[in-house]
């Protein structure tokens, strides 16, 4: 039976960041990964010679993301160019007077969202979208990019508490890369996945694939999807976090790689969508850093239905709908290199974070605290920044806060007794 002060159960940005700071004070703490590797949802594959994110790729609100100072710390460089959806015509088969026109429906719907969201009833978002209006359909596709989950499936107050600074960077060599440099220092068991936290002892005792490890604390880092279904589970049982942690189901956002073979044909760092008039539709960012590659960004039942469909639905889709832009010419430039599948992955189950219409308080009661010891922490723990990695990485540094004074107050407790 191993023994150690703090065991941290998911090294990905939350993980990381607690276990960091816990190490930092000089108490003993392990980390149990599931994986093989470090960083969870962040992730960057290293295909066709560039390193390529197919989770978190951009560091939003930039200007107040502690990942930007790890970056610096580290020596990573990052990238400030606006990205594509920011900048007003950087979206290419769309008329600049059209752009305008979707930009003003998208800051009036929003405002619609930040009023509603102190009303004292909570609804879904697709209530404030005025109807049979044109560009709805375009909206309720930005919603499967921002939540992975269309509006009628979403919170109000929840959409209205995100912040946003209005920074976007991004890292050169990938933010997946990024988090998981910051997790290499620590004393980590990969392959590892936690299936029982037994605290009805003076001691926690957990249950691994490689076997039990006895703690006097925990965090509990994992996605929502792993305690709701209970991959992982508790003894005594703990009914009130599998609700909140139902209550915040993973959106799905999927990605996938393109190379183009002649890049030049394609403006870099410039967005297209699919379609306009319809919500199943993909993003496609043209160049990003000026590579040779498409990023292609799929969300809500979209992904879904491609995820079902199996080995290169995402590429069929994606080609059909860039070349009803571009020509069917660009067929033969674009050739899929990477992508993702969330939905499968049986360690993450979606990708982000969003709270049903009359659940958005389940933020704050998945991330309180039991009994002094387990402490919750992760993306959706967050209720101004949920489904981001320095969100995460915040609720990571707060749960370590916490556990360090309950150390000092047992520490003080020890001296006098
Ligand atoms: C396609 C996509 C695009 C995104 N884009 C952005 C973006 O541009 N910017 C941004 O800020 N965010 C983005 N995100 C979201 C961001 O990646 C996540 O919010 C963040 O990485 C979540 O970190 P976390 O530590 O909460 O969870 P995770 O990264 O999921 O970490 C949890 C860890 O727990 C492990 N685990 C699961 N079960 C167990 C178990 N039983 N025992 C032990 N370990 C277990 C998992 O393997 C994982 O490593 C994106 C995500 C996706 C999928």
């Amino acid at each position: 039976m191993h023994e150690t002060d703090v065991v941290v159960i998911g090294a990905g940005a939350a993980g990381v960041a607690a276990a960091r700071r816990i190490a930092a004070a000089d108490i003993r703490v392990l980390v149990l990964e599931a994986r093989s590797r470090v960083g969870g949802r962040a992730w960057t594959l290293r295909a066709a010679g560039l390193p390529l994110d197919v989770g978190c790729g951009w560091l939003h609100s930039a200007d107040e993301n502690e990942w930007a100072a790890v970056a610096a710390t580290l020596g990573f460089a990052l990238d400030r160019t606006p990205p594509p959806w920011g900048a007003r015509r950087r979206t290419i088969g769309i008329s600049t007077a059209e752009q305008e026109n979707f930009r003003a429906a998208a800051d009036r719907f929003f405002a619609r969202v930040e009023e509603a969201a102190t009303a004292e009833q909570d609804r879904p978002a697709s209530d404030l979208l005025e109807p049979g209006k044109r560009w709805n359909p375009l909206l309720n596709a930005i919603s499967t990019y921002i939540s992975g989950a269309e509006l009628d499936q979403v919170s109000v107050r929840d959409l209205g508490n995100y912040h946003d600074s209005g920074e976007n960077w991004r890292v050169v060599e990938g933010y997946g890369t990024l988090v998981e440099a910051y997790g290499a220092p620590l004393d980590l068991r990969l392959e590892c996945p936690a299936t029982l936290i037994d605290h009805s002892g003076a001691r926690l005792r957990i249950e691994t694939a490689q076997g039990d490890i006895r703690a006097r604390a925990a965090v509990i880092a994992v996605p929502t999807s792993i305690i709701a279904r209970e991959s992982l589970r508790f003894a005594p049982a703990l009914p009130n976090k599998i609700a909140a942690a139902d209550a915040l189901p993973l959106g799905l956002d999927d990605k996938l790689f393109l190379h183009v073979s002649e890049p030049e044909a394609l403006p870099a760092e410039t967005r297209l969508f699919g379609a306009l008039d319809r919500a199943a539709t993909g993003s496609y960012h043209l160049r990003p850093f000026g590579r040779p590659v498409v990023e292609c960004f799929f969300g809500g039942r979209l992904a879904r239905q491609l995820e079902s469909e199996g080995d290169g639905a995402f590429a069929r889709f994606a080609i059909e709908e860039i070349a009803a832009y571009l020509g069917g010419d660009v067929r033969r430039l674009l050739t899929p290199i990477v992508g993702s599948a969330w939905g499968l992955d049986p360690f993450a189950l979606g990708s982000y974070s969003y709270a049903r219409p009359g659940h958005a308080d389940a933020r704050a009661a998945l991330a309180a605290t039991v009994d002094d010891r387990l402490f919750f922490a992760g993306e959706a723990c967050s209720v101004h920044d949920y489904s981001t990695a320095h969100g995460a990485y915040r609720t990571g540094e707060e749960a370590a806060e916490a556990i360090l004074k309950m150390f000092s107050k047992l520490g003080a407790l020890n001296r006098e007794a």
